[in-house]
């Protein structure tokens, strides 16, 4: 029997169907988020709560308890945050991407300031003891999640404090330590165990540290400054960017002269440029590549120079210069962009003959770190990056992540610990690990309809007056989205790969293929009746965010 639903491909024996199916895909956002953020999740809560029946209240502490299961620091990222998220949001091409990292900075103070508690798993406690070497992001990231899943976890910390870079080196304007704080305070009320001033390894040897505890996780983060390794870089005026960065946040002298050059181009160079501004010095930044090169935020150096800072690009360190003790400058090699390295990066040059000389009285040394690994002898991977498995295996029973698996971002070394948390609990329960949350096929950009959603101005964070960054110097800049701007910026996500009720489809399919669901929820507005569709493809045309698509095959 032969029905217009039946087509036959070309060369094949089988009548081949064409129909349509609903088809939940993974949204640009979360592919480009490191940790997988459940962006459209917690957005549609907010852009969609009438539709649900529910307040817009309760609708942002939903949208906040979604967000806090993968991230529980939405304050924090919300401000620090680079948002690679946000580079290929759909909605970039029509009127700009939807303002994510903003909006993750209002739910994080809406959880703060509504004292909401972090989401636990319910479940029976378990009796593995887990036991976690350092308190950054990642050692966190994986404190909570394994706290969450009922695990009794002790942290230990080489500093009185936690919260590793977030809380030692990160300038204050940049992220207030009182969200830190009160963050990071969050994750230790699940039950878990700080000890602090302990300095694994030495103050306790890793042995023990095994014998403790059934698993371990190594969170060290990468603490020692690379040196430049020119000559005069020995004696006093020389130091890394990240130990002058640490003893400013502590409020120790930190030796600063007024005549500042610091080399190097990524976070640790602008916020070392920055802050010394803020320490009244006059701040040039040296850095080898170009503008275009720099690992930095363009943002953050365009801020900087709003600030009074000076950049020299294409300029490496050649010697720094003394008279007896005494810096007094620093010669200056010119470069040029030369062919692609290893990475795709143009190497730089030097261009024969052209130096010159910069006034310098401290010079501060910004190229990266590496991790410390005293007192781990064997297992400190020979003084380089940890390598562990995807998930963050090392060893039997050992996990890893963050900057001492290589540098990165804070949204990656929340990420290594959650997925390595994952894995440890599927282990210890004799279970599979859960499949990696970003393994879905990513939308297709042509499936999207950006006409059918109206055109909407993106809102941004509000930011201080200029004339207030350096006598303020400590303020933070940048505010928080207002409620009304809030809600407003989460109804511009175009949902991408996932239903968000508009009803085209229920409408138009002349089959009746579609029928409403009692108790909708983002996702889930209309159930599809296979054996009705008739293969005519209207609603898979219409559906504007890439949900309906089609399928084919030679049977049911
Ligand atoms: C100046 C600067 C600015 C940055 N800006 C940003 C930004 O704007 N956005 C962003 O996303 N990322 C930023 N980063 C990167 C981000 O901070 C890191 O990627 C992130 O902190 C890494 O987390 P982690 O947990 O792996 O390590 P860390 O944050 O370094 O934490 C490691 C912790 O382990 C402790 N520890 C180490 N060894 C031992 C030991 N033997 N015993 C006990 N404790 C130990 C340390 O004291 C520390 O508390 C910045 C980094 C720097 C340095
Ligand atoms: S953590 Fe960063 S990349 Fe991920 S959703 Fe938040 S802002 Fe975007
Ligand atoms: S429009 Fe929404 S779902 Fe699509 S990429 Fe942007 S934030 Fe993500
Ligand atoms: S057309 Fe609208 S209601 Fe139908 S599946 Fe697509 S988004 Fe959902």
């Amino acid at each position: 029997m032969s029905t217009d639903k039946e087509t036959r491909a070309p060369g094949a024996e089988q009548p081949f169907w064409t129909l349509a199916q609903q088809q939940e895909k993974t949204p640009p956002c979360q592919a480009g988020c490191p940790n997988s953020g459940d962006v459209r999740g917690w957005l549609g809560i907010i852009a969609q709560h009438e539709k649900m029946g529910i307040s817009l209240e309760e609708a942002y502490d939903r949208a906040w308890a979604r967000l806090a299961e993968r991230n529980p620091f939405p304050a924090t990222m919300g401000r620090i945050c680079p948002h690679p998220c946000e580079i290929n949001c759909s909605r970039a091409e029509k009127d700009g991407a939807v303002s994510i990292n903003a909006m993750e900075r209002f739910l994080g103070d809406w959880g703060l300031t509504r004292r909401l508690p972090l989401p636990v798993v319910v479940g029976p406690r378990h009796t593995e003891s887990i036991g976690v070497i350092g308190s950054g992001p990642a050692g966190l990231s994986f404190a909570y999640q394994m706290a969450r899943r009922g695990y009794p976890v002790t942290i230990y910390e080489r500093h009185e404090m936690p919260g590793g870079m977030l809380r030692h080196a990160i300038p204050d304007y940049r992220l207030p330590r009182e969200v830190l704080d009160a963050e990071i305070q969050r994750v230790l009320d699940l039950d878990i165990s700080l000890q602090s001033d302990v300095e694994a390894g030495e103050t306790i040897p890793l042995d023990e540290l095994r014998s403790r505890h059934r698993m371990l996780f190594l969170g060290m983060g990468a603490q020692a400054g690379r040196r430049l390794g020119i000559e005069g870089e020995q004696g006093s005026g020389v130091m890394p960017g990240i130990d002058y960065l640490m003893r400013r946040k502590q409020k120790l002298p930190t030796g600063l002269g007024t005549r500042v050059v610091v080399v190097g181009g990524g976070n640790t160079a602008l916020d070392a440029a920055r802050s010394a501004r803020r320490d009244g010095a006059d701040v040039t930044v040296l850095y080898r590549r170009g503008l275009e090169e720099m690992p930095a935020e363009r943002h953050e150096v365009e801020d900087a120079v709003t600030e009074g800072v000076r950049f020299a690009f294409l300029a490496a360190p050649r010697r720094i210069l003394r008279e007896g003790e005494r810096i007094t400058g620093i010669e200056v090699q010119r470069m040029r962009l030369g062919e692609p390295d290893a990475d795709g990066r143009q190497s730089p040059v030097p261009i024969a003959g052209d130096v010159y000389m910069l006034e310098a009285d401290t010079v501060l040394a910004a190229v990266s770190q590496d991790p410390d690994w005293r007192g781990f002898g064997e297992a400190g991977a020979g003084g380089r990056w940890l390598h562990t498995d995807d998930e963050g295996q090392l060893a039997d029973e050992i996990w890893a992540g963050g900057d001492d698996r290589g540098p990165g971002i804070a949204s990656r070394a929340i990420a290594h610990g959650r997925f390595a948390a994952e894995a440890a609990h599927a282990r210890l329960r004799g279970e599979k690990p859960p499949p990696r949350t970003d393994a879905g096929r990513v939308v297709d950009p042509s499936s999207i309809d950006r006409d059918y959603y109206v055109g909407v101005a993106r809102s941004d964070k509000a930011r201080r007056p200029q004339s207030q960054w350096l006598t303020e110097p400590e303020s933070e800049i940048d505010q928080t989205l207002t409620s009304e701007q809030a809600f407003h910026e989460a109804t511009r996500c175009m949902s991408c790969g996932l239903c968000f009720g508009c009803q085209q489809c229920f409408m138009y399919c002349n089959a009746s293929g579609f029928t409403r669901i009692e108790e909708p929820e983002p996702g889930r507005y209309y159930a599809m009746a296979l054996e009705a569709c008739e293969g005519c493809g209207k609603c898979i045309e219409l559906c504007p965010c890439g949900y309906l698509e089609t399928r084919q095959g030679s049977s049911w």
